[in-house]
C-alpha cells in the first residue's frame, strides 16, 4: 500500500470505501446511530442496495461508513475524498485549495470545502493533558496576521483588553519537549485565557518552561517547577549543571526552542501555502499543523500512518458550514 496517487483507491469508488473501512471499522462494522457492534450487523447486498450499506439489527437503522463523519451527505466520489486526504498528509507544509482543485479535477470551491473539512478530521480534540512526571512542557505565544475588525470592537465591548497586539490575532501554544503540540486561537492572550489554556492542558505534575512572560506567572504555580529564559536580556538557553564527586553534568536546558521552531514552521507554511486565511478559520488551519506535527516523523509516523491516522478522525464529526461564496466575511 502506498500513498502513490496511480493506488487503485484513488480511482475505483469501492476500492476506496473498503480501504476506508477497514481503517474506520478495525474490528468489523460498528453501527453509527447506536453503536452496536459488527455481530448485530448485516451487510446488505444485492441490486436493490447501493454498495457499503449495512444495516443494524439492534435499531434498525441503515449506515455506511461515511455517516456521522466529515465526508456524509458529500457529493465528492469516495476516491477523490482519499486522494485529498493523502495530498494533505504527505505534504510537509501542507497543500493548497488550489493544488487540490487541480489535481483532483473537482472546482477550487469544492477543494476548499473538502480541504475544511478534513482539517475538522485533522482536530485531536477529546485527549488528554500533554506533559507528565519529568518532562518539559513549553508554553509561548505569538501572533499571526489581522484580527477581524468586528471582532476586536466586540472584545473591546465586552472585555477591556490593554494591549498593543489587541488588533492582531493570537496564537498559544503548549509543546512537550521531543512529543506533541496543542495550539489555540483565543480571541486575546490575556491573563485569565492563557492561564485556563495552560492549566486545563499541561499535566500538572510537569515541568513547565516559559520566556519571562508575566503570563505564566499565575499558572506557573501550578506545576512541579516553573523555569523561564530571560529573552529580553538574550538570555535563549539557560544550561542547569550538578556537581557530583567533582563530575559537572548537564540536569536540564530552559528554553523555548521548541514551541518556537512549532510557531516558525506554522508561520511559513501559512505565509507559502494558505497566503488569504480569515480570522474565523484560523484554528482549523492551526489543528493542521497540529496534526502534521502529531504524526510526524521524528515520532514514528510515515505518509500511510498518517493518513492512517487521518482517515480514523472522520468519525463523530461534522462541518455544517456554508461554501466560502456564500460564508460571511
Ligand atoms: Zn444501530
Amino acid at each position: 500500500m502506498s500513498a502513490n496517487l496511480q493506488n487503485p483507491i484513488f480511482q475505483d469508488d469501492d476500492l476506496a470505501r473498503e480501504w476506508l473501512e477497514a481503517r474506520v471499522w478495525p474490528n468489523g462494522p460498528v453501527c453509527p446511530h447506536c453503536g452496536s457492534t459488527s455481530e448485530h450487523v448485516t451487510r446488505l447486498t444485492g441490486t436493490k442496495h447501493r454498495p457499503g450499506v449495512y444495516q443494524c439489527n439492534a435499531c434498525r437503522e441503515q449506515f455506511t461508513v461515511t455517516v456521522k463523519t466529515v465526508f456524509e451527505r458529500s457529493k465528492v466520489p469516495l476516491s477523490k475524498w482519499l486522494a485529498a486526504l493523502f495530498l494533505m498528509t504527505a505534504s510537509k507544509k501542507g497543500v493548497s485549495a488550489h493544488q487540490i482543485h487541480r489535481s483532483l479535477g473537482v472546482s477550487y470551491k469544492t477543494a476548499w470545502f473538502m480541504m475544511h473539512r478534513l482539517r475538522e478530521a485533522m482536530r485531536q480534540g477529546g485527549l488528554g493533558p500533554l506533559g507528565g512526571a519529568d518532562q518539559i512542557v513549553e508554553a509561548d505565544e505569538t501572533y499571526f496576521g489581522k484580527a477581524d475588525k468586528r471582532r476586536v470592537s466586540k472584545q473591546r465591548g465586552d472585555r477591556p483588553y490593554k494591549s498593543k497586539r489587541r488588533n492582531d490575532r493570537a496564537v498559544v501554544a503548549l509543546v512537550e519537549r521531543g512529543g506533541r503540540v496543542r495550539s489555540f486561537h483565543p480571541a486575546v492572550a490575556d491573563g485569565v485565557t492563557v492561564a485556563k489554556i495552560v492549566n486545563e492542558n499541561i499535566a500538572h505534575e510537569s515541568r513547565l518552561m516559559t520566556d519571562e512572560s508575566a503570563l505564566y506567572i499565575k499558572p506557573g504555580d501550578n506545576f512541579a517547577t516553573h523555569e523561564t529564559v530571560k529573552h529580553s536580556a538574550n538570555e535563549y538557553v539557560r544550561v542547569v549543571t550538578k556537581k557530583l564527586n567533582d563530575i559537572e553534568t548537564i540536569t536540564r536546558k530552559v528554553h523555548t526552542n521548541t514551541v518556537e521552531g512549532y510557531f516558525s514552521i506554522f508561520k511559513r507554511g501559512m505565509r507559502g501555502v494558505y497566503q488569504h486565511c480569515a480570522e474565523k478559520h484560523l484554528h482549523r488551519y492551526l489543528a493542521e499543523y497540529d496534526f502534521r506535527y502529531n504524526t510526524r516523523v521524528a515520532l514514528g509516523y510515515n505518509d500511510l500512518m498518517r493518513a492512517e491516522e487521518l482517515a480514523k478522525g472522520i468519525v463523530g464529526k461534522r462541518l455544517t458550514y456554508r461554501r466560502p461564496h456564500e460564508a460571511r466575511l
